[in-house]
């Protein structure tokens, strides 16, 4: 099947600054494609959209084509993702005019990004301070306060309690010892705070032993 060439372009820019990952998107006319994110330290990553032909089974063996253009599928695409997440969301997708983004079409994205991301903190913060319970907060919200480099309360309390591996007690993340069997779970931790017992192993470290000086005084 080939195309004439034509002026109009073939393939338009769906562009992501973000590096959130997505589950690829499905059409009927293109099947499955990736979204691709930047890699750390990029900017930005561009997926290329072509235009594809859709066809309409009308039935009796009548079938209707049509064609839709790279740019309507990549602003679907981005329009999609981008409200993925309630109204007036926004996840950092968005199709360039040319071929590559503009310095000013980046910096508009990155402010809407930002607009969001402000928001859900916020949202977060009044869930917060009403309930001062980590469960309502969702990671999306965790996710935006990481990203603009705020430290929030709510952002660490979320951690489940942990398993002793030695009895399987629920226990709280990074105790160096467990209260309730007293394995030592953080050997560093217990003996910084003297909660080691005063094994020979552990003295043994810090002091000669005795073994070698007593070789050397036979010497
Ligand atoms: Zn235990």
């Amino acid at each position: 099947m080939s195309t004439e060439t034509s002026t109009d372009a073939k393939t338009a820019a769906l562009v992501n600054i973000s590096t959130e990952k997505w589950p690829p998107r499905h059409r009927t006319y293109f099947g499955s494609l990736e979204v691709r994110s930047p890699e750390p330290g990029e900017p930005y990553a561009i997926t290329p959209i072509r235009g594809c032909t859709g066809v309409i089974d009308m039935g009796d063996k009548r079938i209707m084509e049509y064609r839709i253009t790279a740019r309507e599928i990549a602003e679907d695409i981005a329009r999609e993702i981008n409200s993925d997440s309630g109204e007036g969301s926004f996840h950092g997708v968005f199709v360039s005019v040319g071929a590559a983004p503009t310095e000013a079409e980046l910096a508009d994205a990155r402010r809407r990004l930002e607009d969001f991301q402000r928001r859900l903190v916020a949202a977060a913060d009044l869930e917060w301070e009403r309930t001062k319970n980590p469960m309502f907060i969702t990671d999306l919200e965790r996710r935006a306060a990481r990203q603009l480099g705020l430290e929030k309360p709510w952002l660490y309390d979320s951690k489940p309690l942990a398993e002793c591996p030695v009895c399987a007690e629920k226990i709280k993340h990074g105790v160096a010892v467990c209260r309730s069997c007293g394995a030592i779970l953080d050997r560093e931790k217990a003996a910084q705070y003297g909660l080691l017992p005063a094994g020979r192993r552990e003295r043994q470290r810090n002091q000669e032993p005795p073994t070698q000086s007593g070789t050397e005084a036979g010497k």
